[in-house]
């Protein structure tokens, strides 16, 4: 398992390691720094970063994985290798009703509850290498206290008033019941086992007190109905400033579309009173008089959960959270998440009339689907992340399918097929491709070590930038090489920090893939080492160090396996080699000139400062070369759809089919069963721009269906006697194979289009979320 952190290869630099000693180049790693605490510093760049908490009570599935945590760590992990000072802070979300019923059922207190999932979360997280610098929980007392604090703020301003509720009270228990203690019959269809809060047989929203012939859920007995005091925060009289705090925000953050759109929709519908807290025992307590018993409510001490568990990283907690001026926020969630963000904890802050640091920029992803439906943990469908470690692919290239599909606009789809494809296709045979050809050739042509620099071709030793001096005049490979990676790095950098990280993963590939090119333009080969050696020398330097600069850009997505790549350069791990100017907000650059019709993103663009440069000189020498991916056998692809999809317990298909566990496995269905859901599934993937070409094959599909149906049909009346009107089986078995050529066809054009849909996705986000 990799450190969430970039190893440390030893300050002790081998005599073998020849590095630029360019202090921008080193990326500093946790191990270097012995204060191990990240603190902001005034006057410079200072990102804090969290993903949603999520709530403890289940374990995360891909979609969550990729929701929240992985996106945070991605760029947390980028902004790290930036140079800038990074803390990324998460945990687990405790309190509520939820925990509190869910700990019945278990037969435990919250307490256990809380501990044996939270556990269970941070285990999950490790193993996909999300390195947060602090992985706490809310039920904490820095949590009482914060939460409290800002509660009592509020209602010093004035923005707190009490009303009464009618409420359902157990006489039995002597408490009032939240509605998920209730059950009854659904007014709406009858339904005689509806929970308080809503009917699973009609999916009716309802109010415990709607219930007809309520009972309490822990004892039976009838409750009876009880005025409830209650304090209700009145988000409406701060909505002037809040919603000109969002739009500024919003700006200056450049938040995504859907995420201004689901806010603005708030705004537009106009912010309602609503009730802080709760009759319930498994919270923070309310700091009124009067209010003993109950507890806050578990979306107003959510968001809190990001400072009180900073406040558990550090005593200094504060600098991080009361430095709006030095700091910038970063948050990452579903889009289900967006209006705790933008509206409802920023109205708290602001009701506090205290300095707060505030939302900077907000990144909210769609859904992420599990081959054609739902992930279902009762089902038992789909990957939940305590299994992904059961099929022996290694976690970065889950990271990467996860990311090369990230629900950036509109939801995504996990598929076993394009998890196969992306890994055999992409990692192993584009990136894998490159670093293993080029190290392993100067290890068995050059004992590997690289040679001096050749004379004439323009090529000079870090830490200069390499430089070509003008197109027309060099159209050799090497220099078309320098302006690719250069054009390549700059597209990445100001991609990743915009948050678009699908577009920032993009280009590393194509780095790697101009790294094949290159390759394939100077013809690399033992000819060219033997006829034409300048060449090849100045091919191996400008390749090595094309490796060590994917390995910086690739570092947020697949931690381990640049971590391999730095051991086998023998080189320590490096920053992304772009100069910084700062994060430039996006509104700030206007006198830069993003005016004359180019966009903001291409004048960042144009301004950002790659410096491609032979930072690993010659003389240095590299490590053993190995490979970095394992080809995935398609023939999987059926394997695991059957393994994770509801058919058959994981755990069981995961002990080898063991009898009893099979027998333990839960929905009972055949295996022919399991592999005509698998069909279907295939079959069910729609193409959203379908061509003439495909929609003609799906109509022959369709028409030599029907055909084999009739035949099939009189075979069956004919009865096989031998009269006239008898089908011969192998006119049946023509018409058959027929329908499965078309079907196969249509099954090749429906890759091809999908795989087409995923790569102009981006240029689609704006067009379907407007
Ligand atoms: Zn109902
Ligand atoms: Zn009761």
């Amino acid at each position: 398992m990799a450190s969430p952190f970039p190893v440390s290869l030893g300050s002790e630099t081998a005599s073998s390691r020849k590095v630029s000693s360019s202090d921008i180049l080193v990326r500093h790693t946790k191990q270097d720094g012995k204060a191990a605490t990240v603190l902001p510093e005034p006057g410079h760049n200072n990102v804090l970063i969290t993903s949603a908490l999520p709530y403890v009570n289940n374990v995360p599935h891909l979609g969550n994985i990729i929701g929240s945590t992985l996106s945070a760590d991605v760029y947390a992990r980028y902004s790290r290798s930036r140079g800038r000072n990074t803390l990324y802070i998460c945990g687990t979300d405790e309190y509520g009703t939820a925990t509190e019923t869910k700990a019945l059922e278990e037969g435990v207190s919250p307490q256990q509850l809380c501990d044996k999932y939270h556990t269970l979360h941070a285990q999950v997280y490790k193993w996909f290498n999300i390195g947060f610098d602090h992985f706490g929980r809310t039920t904490t007392p820095a949590q009482t206290t914060i939460a409290q604090h800002i509660f009592v703020k509020l209602h010093e301003n004035g923005f707190l008033e009490e009303r009464s509720m009618r409420q359902l009270w157990c006489p039995k228990d002597e408490r009032f019941l939240a509605d998920r203690y209730v059950e009854g019959i659904c007014p709406k269809c009858s339904y005689d086992d509806a929970r308080g809060d809503q009917c699973d047989k009609c999916g009716q929203l309802l109010d415990a007190v709607d219930l007809i012939k309520p009972r309490c859920k822990l004892c039976g007995s009838p409750p009876e109905e009880r005025d409830s005091r209650h304090m209700f925060l009145r988000i409406d009289a701060l909505q002037p400033e809040t919603e000109a705090w969002a739009r500024q925000a919003a700006e200056k953050g450049a938040w995504s579309s859907n995420g201004r759109y689901i806010t603005e929709s708030w705004f537009k519908e106009g912010l309602r009173p609503f009730s802080l807290t709760r009759d319930l025992r498994w919270g923070v307590p309310v700091p009124v008089e009067g209010m003993e018993g109950k507890v806050l409510y578990v979306w107003f001490d959510a968001p809190i959960g990001y400072p009180s568990i900073t406040a558990n990283y550090t005593d200094s907690w504060e600098k991080w959270w009361r430095d709006p001026d030095n700091v910038r926020l970063y948050q990452f969630m579903g889009k289900d998440n967006v209006r705790f963000h933008t509206v409802i904890f920023p109205s708290c802050l602001l009701g506090t009339r205290e300095k707060w640091t505030k939302l900077h920029h907000i990144s909210t992803t769609d859904y992420l689907q599990y081959e054609s439906g739902k992930f279902s943990k009762s089902r038992n469908i789909g990957v939940f992340g305590d299994k992904a470690g059961t099929i022996g692919v290694a976690a970065d290239v889950w990271r990467y399918y996860l990311l090369a599909n990230r629900p950036e606009n509109g939801d995504a789809h996990f598929s076993w097929r394009e998890f196969i494809a992306r890994n055999n296709g992409e990692l192993l045979a584009n990136l894998g491709n490159f670093v293993n050809r080029v190290l392993r050739f100067l290890a068995k042509k050059y004992d590997g070590v690289l040679p001096p620099i050749p004379e004439g071709l323009g090529l000079t030793a870090g830490p200069e930038p390499l430089e070509v001096r003008s197109e027309d005049e060099d159209k050799s490979p090497f220099a078309t090489l320098i302006r690719q990676v250069n054009a390549q790095l700059r597209t990445y950098v100001v991609a990743m920090d915009a948050v678009r990280l699908r577009l920032g993963l993009q280009t590393a590939l194509g780095l790697s893939q101009r790294g094949n090119e290159f390759l394939s333009s100077v013809g690399l080969d033992n000819k060219l080492f033997a006829e034409r050696r300048a060449e090849c020398d100045a091919t191996m330097l400008l390749a090595v160090n094309l490796i060590y600069v994917l390995s910086a850009v690739f570092h947020p997505f697949m931690p381990e396996t640049t971590d391999d790549m730095c051991r086998q350069l023998d080189a320590p791990p490096r920053t992304v080699p772009v100069e910084d100017r700062g994060i430039v907000d996006l509104k700030d650059d206007d006198e830069d000139g993003s005016s004359g019709g180019e966009s903001s993103f291409q004048a960042r663009e144009r301004l950002a400062k790659p410096r491609f440069a032979l930072d690993l000189l010659p003389g240095h020498k590299i490590g053993t070369p190995a490979h970095l991916f394992k080809h995935i056998d398609e023939k999987m692809e059926e394997e695991w759809r059957v393994m994770f999809g509801g058919v058959q317990s994981s755990t069981a298909a995961a002990a080898g089919g063991k009898k009893e566990a099979a027998a333990a496995a839960a929905p009972p269905m055949s295996k022919n069963k399991a592999a005509k859901l698998a069909k279907e599934a295939k079959k069910q993937k729609k193409i959203a721009n379908p061509t003439p070409e495909y929609l003609e094959l799906e109509r022959q599909v369709g028409e030599q269906g029907e055909t084999v149906r009739k035949l099939k049909e009189a075979q069956k009346k004919g009865g096989g006697g031998g009269g006239d009107n008898d089908v011969k089986q192998t006119e049946v078995d023509g018409e058959v194979s027929k329908l499965l050529k078309l079907k196969n066809e249509l099954q090749a054009l429906t890759d091809q289009l999908s795989s087409l849909e995923v790569k102009d996705g981006e240029g689609q986000a704006q067009a379907s979320t407007a």
